[in-house]
């Protein structure tokens, strides 16, 4: 017996996840002193100062175990929040919530799931590996979404429909009343998972965000992360709010200290620094106008966005584009991955990062790469 004969044949071709090349690498590679990474869309002030300074004080815990379940971070949640705490669920990322949900709700061999094509890579393989088709109706003009049609792709056998808003990659977002009209329209077992890993960002975030209308449908489960505004991507933390019910089944099937004990107390401090909070999410809203106006005045066509990135049309080729800012030791994100390989994606940074990514991108178009 081969090895690749203990792997199912439907899992054979996945690849892993591919995050381009280590800053060190490139830093090494070019031969640079600085490298800018804006492909993450991570926060550009970096981590708040009470975080690190909580995980300072709490690292002679890490012996102990968490408390199973993080009630003390769920009970957090749900004041700051405004909805019940049994409705809270949080997860390793919010990466985890998306892969329990498919999971707990999905018949393999006989649900599907319904999301917009292109969509959050997760979607796509945590279906596949549940054994559970995709269905993926194409997003409308200049990436808006089609909502009729994503309800209409839905059957009696669809367990999840993914919509993530702000969308990703584009920044595209709907007000929270055209979500609520859609989990309406949906068949009665289907329920509506909106994806709001951005949704700080959008202006006035009140009229996209789904959380405040949480009582008002018994259908919608609300993913957020503390990976982009908080800035803990690297420790690992999101949460969904979802019925009741599902917040029950989700916890028999978690596991159990999945959210660490460093992770907990940096969600807990992130949510008490609101200096950094309001600090970060000026920067974001400055930085986006001011590269939105810099990339339409070099020749690029922008697409309005109300997250913590801009996607563009260069006017040179994409993939030159985006080597040549790798020579410059700018990282952006290209758009291959997503179908859209004439396309890239710009996290916005702090003012520092912007001035050298423009800097770089109009070196590029007046002198070529
Ligand atoms: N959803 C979307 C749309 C995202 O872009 C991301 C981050 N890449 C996530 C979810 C996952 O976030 P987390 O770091 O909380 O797992």
């Amino acid at each position: 017996m081969q090895p690749i004969d203990r792997i199912r044949e439907d899992v054979r071709d996945f690849t892993p996840y591919a995050p381009g090349l280590s800053m060190e690498e490139i830093r090494e590679r070019y031969g640079l002193s600085r490298i800018v990474k804006l492909a993450s869309n991570e926060n550009p002030l970096g981590a708040s100062p009470l975080v690190k300074r909580v995980l300072g004080r709490k690292a002679d815990q890490v012996f102990r175990y968490p408390r199973a379940g993080n009630p003390a971070l769920t009970a957090a949640l749900a004041a700051f929040h405004g909805v019940p705490q049994a409705c809270v669920v949080a997860g390793n990322g919010s990466d985890e919530v998306i892969d329990l949900l498919v999971r707990l709700t999905c018949r393999p061999g006989r649900d599907n799931v319904v999301a917009f094509s292109p969509c959050f890579s997760i979607y796509v393989q945590q279906t596949r590996l549940c054994g559970v088709t995709l269905r993926q109706p194409a997003l409308g003009p200049d990436f808006a979404f089609d909502l009729p049609a994503l309800a209409g792709a839905c059957d009696d056998d669809t367990a999840l429909v993914f919509l993530t808003n702000p969308d990703n990659p584009s920044g595209h977002a709907v007000p929270a009343e055209a979500v609520v009209a859609l989990a309406r329209s949906l068949p009665p077992r289907a329920l509506l998972v909106v994806d709001e890993a951005y949704v700080e960002f959008a202006e006035p975030a009140a009229e996209y965000s789904m959380l405040a209308r949480f009582g008002e449908c018994d259908n919608v489960v609300v993913l957020r992360t503390f990976s982009k505004l908080y800035g803990l991507a690297g420790l690992r933390l999101g949460f969904g709010v979802m019925p009741e019910w599902l917040a029950d089944y989700m916890l028999r099937v978690r596991l159990p200290f999945s959210v660490n004990l460093m992770a907990e107390a940096a969600g807990l401090a992130a949510l008490e620094d609101t200096a950094f909070v309001a600090a970060s999410l000026e920067t974001v809203h400055r930085g986006r106008e001011l590269l939105a106006g810099k990339l339409a005045g070099l020749g690029c066509r922008v697409f309005p966005s109300q997250a913590n990135f801009l996607m563009f049309t260069p006017p040179h080729p994409a993939a030159e584009l985006f080597e040549a800012l790798l020579r410059r030791g700018i990282i952006v994100r290209g758009l291959k991955s997503y179908g859209l390989p004439g396309l890239l994606r710009v996290s916005i940074g702090n003012d520092e990062e912007n001035d050298l990514f423009v800097a770089a991108m109009k070196d590029i178009c007046d002198h070529g790469f």
